[in-house]
């Protein structure tokens, strides 16, 4: 139902995603009183939420790696938060009554090229030093789970680390639990401005709907357009998906793959790749899309280039599986940053706080970054606010015409290392250097 008229609220929460929607679920836990208006554009799970490959992973930094790199004084502190997370999103789902096909399944990561295969063991050696919960396959081993031509190694991440889930199913059920909390979500409400009062913020609703609010959240991810203050912060990259028919009874044991494990193989440029509840196999990742001027728009949601090339390499990973079609393919846009982190922040004087820039790691973090808008509101003495991983904010992404050429520089270096058993360029340690990209 969409808003109309004059509404009051306490906090209103702009995007019906999973941030969105986590962060109305847990103010309504912490204040059952309050009252929280959820203004979303389209349809509840319309956004990345409802699109996505489903790997709910318990890093908030995307990956070891990344975290290491960019926030080292505070990474055990992030890993525990991001377990801690996981464990509640679990318990959540399941106290909740949610039907998110969640499998409890942990992931498994492929090497494709020789290098990777030393990424991969040095990926559990630093896991080991942060609770462990990771091993490493040879080739044997890798192949005797999910053969493929392709793999040449493997490491096996545990359920502390990842679950699988069905995204959309899980952004509807949670809706459902944010209005069984008390909070009113309207559907069709697109907001096209805040305005500042005394006491509060107006939310300016397209069709005229007005929403008072004490305080507003800001939850668009990639389509934060709309609220030009955001403009530096990210930059939209498009993602895309196929998804096959379901596999026949031989289909399924031509690949293996009895743990369920979410997959994907570990070039800087990666395809991920997981098994539905009703066995069809999900295959998304590899080009990453960036259309000039941050356009994010339906007709972008797909590209027959993009999904040629995915075919392709599917055919390469899995030739056992030759002939089996594919029923849907579509895309999504990322809310990409330089440190590929979660960032956060105020406006209008303190009353407007935002989450963005999940970089494509976002279906565990948005309940934990939900958690952390919740703070800003009603707990501002909360230990979690202090973190420089919530204060600080990444290096800003130049407008155009200077944002184009510098994606695709970035793109290409990043293609480029891949090519050159991943060594890193000039241009990427000078990346490096000022804290934009990362070392996978
Ligand atoms: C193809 C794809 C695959 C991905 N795979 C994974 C994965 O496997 N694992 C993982 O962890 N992450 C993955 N991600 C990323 C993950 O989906 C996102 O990080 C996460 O869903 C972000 O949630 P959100 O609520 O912040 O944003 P969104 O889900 O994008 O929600 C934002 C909402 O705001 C609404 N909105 C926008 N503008 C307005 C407005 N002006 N007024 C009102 N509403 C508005 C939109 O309609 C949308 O519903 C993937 C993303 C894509 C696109």
């Amino acid at each position: 139902m969409p808003a109309r008229g004059h509404l009051e609220a306490d906090v209103a929460i702009v995007g019906g995603g999973f941030t969105g929607l986590w962060a109305a679920i847990q103010l309504l836990e912490t204040d059952p009183a309050l009252r929280v208006v959820v203004l979303e554009a389209d349809r509840v799970g319309w956004g990345a939420s409802g699109r996505n490959g489903g790997f709910c992973e318990a890093s908030l930094t995307h990956g070891l790696a990344n975290g290491l790199f960019h926030f080292p004084e505070e990474l055990g502190v992030l890993e525990a938060e991001g377990q801690r997370n996981l464990t509640e999103i679990v318990a959540f789902v399941a106290a909740d009554g949610i039907d998110a096909e969640l499998e409890a399944t942990g992931q498994l990561i492929v090497a494709t090229a020789a290098h990777e295969v030393d990424g991969l063991r040095e990926w559990v050696e630093v896991a080991e030093r942060f609770g462990g919960g990771v091993r490493f396959l040879d080739r044997d081993a890798v192949q005797t789970e999910v053969p493929s031509p392709r793999w040449l190694a493997g490491a096996i991440a545990s359920p502390q680390h990842c679950v699988m889930v069905n995204p959309a199913k899980l952004a509807w059920g949670l809706a459902a639990s944010a209005e069984k909390r008390g909070a009113r979500v309207f559907e069709h409400s697109r907001v096209s401005g805040l305005r500042r009062r005394a006491g509060g913020v107006d939310v300016l609703v397209d069709g005229g709907a007005v929403v008072r609010a004490d305080q507003v959240l800001v939850a668009t991810s990639a389509y934060s357009g709309w609220l030009r203050r955001l403009g530096p912060t990210f930059v939209p990259i498009y993602d895309y998906v196929l998804m096959t028919e379901p596999l026949t009874a031989a289909q399924m044991a031509s690949i293996g793959w009895a743990g369920r494990y979410g997959m994907s193989d570990s070039g800087n440029q990666f395809h991920y790749f997981r098994l539905s509840a009703d066995n069809r196999i999900l295959w998304g990742g590899y080009d990453a899309i960036y259309h000039p001027g941050s356009q994010v728009l339906p007709a972008h949601d797909q590209r027959a280039e993009t999904f040629a090339v995915l075919e392709r390499h599917f055919a390469e990973a899995f030739p056992q599986l030759a002939g089996l079609g594919f029923s849907h393919r579509w895309g999504g846009a990322i809310d990409t940053t330089t440190r590929f982190t979660v960032t956060f922040g105020d406006v209008l004087g303190g009353r407007v706080h935002y989450a963005l820039g999940y970089t494509g790691l976002g279906v565990g973090a948005s309940r934990w970054a939900a958690g952390i808008l919740r703070d800003k509101v009603l707990r501002p003495d909360s230990e979690l606010l202090r973190l420089r991983f919530v204060r600080s904010a990444p290096v800003p992404i130049p407008p155009e015409p200077l944002r184009t050429p510098a994606v695709e520089l970035m793109r290409h270096a990043v293609m480029a290392s891949d090519a050159a058993d991943g060594r890193r360029s000039l241009f990427l340690r000078a990346m490096d250097a000022i804290g934009v990209g990362f070392d996978s």
